[in-house]
């Protein structure tokens, strides 16, 4: 008997350790096939990678193509629909409205270089070339080396609804974009359609290596360039054109994937090889705990059993690869969850086993118990499900389900709260703007498409609102960006106050925002809204205890009334709102049908006087200034004018804003201040001379060096100049303009400020800043009514000047009544119609050093 017992013990203790070690050895290959899948995602993860990133490069080439044929077609389609264009290309050609004046000439090259630009006439002949900025006569066709009569008549076709068409074609081998429209009226009324097909108009692109690589950086695509021949089976190529007859592009893309790969599988190797060791050594300590080990027979096979049911599930767990495993019976209650359900969802086991598990989760679509009842479900295809996780938050679950050999189901669970959220949040920043949160540009034309959509009545129309803030550009250049962004959020945050729930605010750009009002119908709200709105704009915005001041004007466009499509209604919105900062800013306007024809108007001015500029048209006049005590002339303000071949002469206060807003002010006041000086150079030593400073020249352009430039080529001695400036430049950034002030006096110039008493600081400013003089606005002589008060504010203003030691001069002095007065309050200087009007050169230079009677005509 006892040797028999001792058998057995021999026998299970040998069973055992072959036990342990087939089961070890399983292990062991379950690992080895682990680390071979591991090995094997990761090379198509890699590939993948690879293939992504091939993909999104592929997909900003193309987007790049597409934004340059975007713009390339709004130039085509600005310059061809045009009343200007249409009377000097098509009725007739003229080369000096064209070439020359630059209209639709060189500046095409210059300024968007484009290489090609020909105009072909009704009859099909090239009738105007401009080939990299230089006037040709070439035939389109025979520069591009092929016939582009296709385009052509397609351009053409376009007419009636203004649309340019575009297309990529080889030129000597180099792709090259090209864009056509038939040149037409456009919205001009003044000009008539004759009854000849439309000239057309050409430009063509020309995409060399240098411009594509610009292109390609841009957006962020790397060495793009056009496919040579070894390149053409290679990935990365677009194909331009029909069937890329236009060339193809190439570019190199990184390869995430090669870069994971180099560094993915030596790890693995590492990790594989450390396995081995670890199995070796819990082999060599199993074998010898499984000696030890006296088990009997039955608790052998129990253990045998448990294995097996473990094992079972074990492989489930691997074919899910999952977080957490539930089983279910057939009356839906949880027989089993894993222990990581604990870790995920934070609530408790024991809790749960037992419970329906349609308690614990739901659907979208209804309950789960529902879901796994369907009739042939696949058994690949998992459901999103949400539940409430301890602290009451809602989370969200990917569960896969398994029907069981036996009854019930069992799955696994994922949580993928965060990767729903990522997507919610993903959608929400492509449709919002980043800075200040509100919808874009995007959501936007949505908004609008959907509204506009269901829009069937006048009575209840669309209301939008462009805004643009007055005033931001010096907050950003001056306080730096952050402020600017403050400045914005702030905005944003009092735009979203003074709307309703159902309206819309976005912000389409730096300073733009557009609102749209879907529940307002009568003016007076309108109306009420834009009073809001711009009051609550005009808040000081408290950055760094500093406050900062910005407006808004705001342009109205109404659907159904002034259009029914959102680009044109935003286009509408636009001009409606340039017409508010053109009335004066700080306000409002309704579109109008006319305000086109304005725009038309004043884009030929600005063209117009670009081109005065260059050739002369401007005249300078010079406007005396006369001692009051003695009559003795001191100098002259230089005075702007313009010599307009068709208008005659046009005064400044019409074309300097013209000036400012076209950029072309820094070109003007350059020719201004040298002729001035010019000028003074012949004058005698003791006349000086002014000359006005536009704000805009204290924010851009190097001042300080312009003027030193000026007075050095032209020898005037620089205590003879001095420069006037209104107060708008100390509002407009204080801190810059000081620092540009002094660097003037340091040049030994001379600074007074004009038009005082017009603004609402100017004294405070008188104390900070660098002044020599001061200049009483014309408007204070001008409404004198020779009573005691406005003596008394006269002689105040001289009084004060006297105590900042300025030189103080009245301006309009256009009586000898207002002569009298000024000499009364001792002011030191005047100037004004009644002593002299501005006179050209020759008349200035006639006068220069006269002195006359003052009671009978004044000084002249
Ligand atoms: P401002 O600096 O106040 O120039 C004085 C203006 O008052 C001149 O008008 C002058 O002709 C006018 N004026 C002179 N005496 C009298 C008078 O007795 N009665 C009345 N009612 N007016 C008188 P102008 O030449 O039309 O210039 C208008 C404004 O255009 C100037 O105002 C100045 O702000 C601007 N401006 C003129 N030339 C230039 C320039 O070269 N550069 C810049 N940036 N602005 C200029
Ligand atoms: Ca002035
Ligand atoms: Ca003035």
């Amino acid at each position: 008997m006892p040797n028999n017992f001792a058998s057995i013990v021999t026998l299970s203790s040998r069973s055992s350790v072959s036990l342990a070690r087939a089961s070890l050895f399983k292990f062991a290959g379950l690992l080895a096939g682990v680390f071979l899948l591991a090995s094997v995602s990761l090379i198509y993860l890699a590939h993948d990678l690879d293939r992504t990133e091939e993909v999104e490069s592929a997909f900003y080439t193309k987007k790049a193509m597409q934004s340059l044929e975007k713009s390339l077609r709004s130039t085509v389609k600005d310059y061809a629909f045009w009343g200007d264009a249409y009377k000097h290309l098509h009725t007739e050609v003229d080369l000096d409205w064209a070439f020359v004046r630059q209209n639709v000439g060189p500046t095409i090259y210059k300024d968007f270089g484009f290489q090609g630009l020909f105009v072909v006439s009704d009859v099909n002949r090239t009738v105007y070339s401009v080939v990299k900025g230089e006037l040709k006569s070439v035939e389109v066709s025979e520069w591009l080396k092929q016939s582009i009569a296709g385009i052509i008549d397609k351009a053409r076709a376009g007419a009636e609804t203004e649309t340019p068409t575009t297309a990529f074609i080889n030129v000597n081998g180099v792709p090259a974009l090209i864009a056509a429209a038939a040149i037409t009226p456009g919205t001009d009324p003044s000009v008539v359609a004759d009854d000849r097909s439309p000239s057309v108009l050409v430009f063509v692109d020309v995409l060399n290596s240098a411009k594509l690589k610009l292109i390609g950086n841009d957006f962020g695509v790397k060495h793009l360039h056009a496919a040579t021949a070894d390149e053409a089976g290679a990935t990365s190529l677009l194909p331009l054109g029909i069937d890329g007859a236009a060339g193809t592009l190439h570019w190199s893309s990184s390869k995430p994937g090669l870069r994971l790969l180099k560094l993915g599988l030596p790890l693995i190797g590492v990790a594989l090889l450390l396995v081995c060791l670890m199995t070796w050594a819990i082999l060599r300590r199993t074998t010898a705990g499984a000696l030890v080990l006296d088990s009997s027979y039955a608790s052998l096979q129990r253990s045998q059993e448990a294995l097996a049911t473990g094992e079972a599930r074990f492989r489930d767990v691997v074919e899910t690869s999952s977080d957490w495993v539930w089983e279910i019976d057939a009356d839906w209650r949880l027989t089993f969850l894993s222990e990581r359900f604990e870790d995920v969802t934070g609530l408790s086991r024991d809790a749960w086993i037992g419970a329906m598990i349609d308690d614990l989760l739901c659907t979208e679509l209804g309950t789960l118990s529902q879901w796994l009842s369907i009739p042939n479900r696949r058994p690949d295809l998992s459901v999103q499900c949400r539940y409430v996780d301890t602290q009451g938050r809602e989370r969200i679950t990917r569960l896969s389900a398994r029907e069981m050999t036996g009854e019930g189901f069992r799955g696994t669970a994922t949580d993928v709260t965060e990767e729903v959220e990522a997507r919610r949040r993903i959608e929400f920043l492509s449709q919002h703007d980043a800075l200040t949160g509100l919808p874009n540009r995007r959501r936007l034309h949505e908004f609008l498409d959907s509204k506009l959509k269901a829009l069937q009545t006048a009575e209840q129309p669309l209301i939008m609102l462009s805004l643009d803030l007055d005033r931001f550009k010096p907050v950003n250049d001056l306080l730096g960006h952050a402020a600017g962004d403050l400045v914005l959020n702030e905005v944003s945050s009092r735009l979203a106050e003074c709307v309703r729930d159902g309206d819309l605010v976005a912000r389409i750009g730096g300073d733009e925002f557009v609102l749209i009002l879907t529940d307002m119908s009568i003016q007076e709200q309108v109306e009420a809204l834009c009073r809001r709105l711009i009051e609550s704009i005009e808040r000081p915005i408290t950055i760094d205890e500093q406050d900062v001041f910005v407006s808004t004007s705001i342009g109205i466009a109404i659907a159904p009334t002034d259009a029914f499509e959102a680009t044109e209604l935003l286009r509408y919105a636009d001009i409606a709102l340039y017409e508010a900062k053109a009335g004066g800013r700080n306000t409002w306007r309704y579109y109008a049908g006319d305000m086109n024809a304005k725009i038309i108007e004043r884009r030929r001015l600005e063209s117009d006087l670009r081109f005065a500029i260059k050739h002369g048209e401007l005249r300078l006049y010079f406007q005396p200034r006369y001692r009051i005590a003695d009559g003795q002339m001191v100098g002259a303000e230089a005075l702007v004018r313009w010599q307009h071949p068709e208008r005659g002469l046009i005064p400044p206060d019409t074309f300097i804003p013209i000036a400012e807003e076209a950029g072309l002010i820094l070109s003007l006041s350059d020719w201004v201040i040298s002729t001035a000086c010019r000028c003074a150079a012949q004058w005698p030593e003791s006349l000086f001379v002014s000359v006005n400073l536009s704000p805009i020249e204290f924010k851009r352009g190097n001042l300080v060096e312009r003027i030193q430039k000026t007075l050095h080529d032209s020898g005037v001695d620089p205590a003879r100049v001095e420069l006037e400036i209104t107060e708008s430049v100390m509002l407009d950034g204080a801190a810059g303009a000081l620092e540009v002030m002094r660097a003037l006096k340091r040049i030994g110039v001379r600074i007074s400020m004009d038009d005082f008493g017009t603004g609402y600081s100017s004294l405070s400013y008188l104390r900070e800043f660098p002044f020599d003089g001061l200049k009483i606005d014309r408007s204070f002589l001008n409404r004198m009514g020779g009573n005691e008060e406005d003596t008394a504010i006269i002689k105040a203003i001289v009084g004060l000047g006297r105590a900042l030691s300025l030189i103080v001069t009245a301006e309009g002095v256009e009586t000898a009544d207002h002569l009298e007065l000024l000499k009364e309050v001792s002011c030191d200087e005047g100037q004004g119609y009644f002593l002299s009007r501005p006179l050209d050169i020759d008349s200035f230079n006639a006068l220069a050093g006269i002195v006359v009677d003052v009671k009978e005509d004044g000084f002249r």
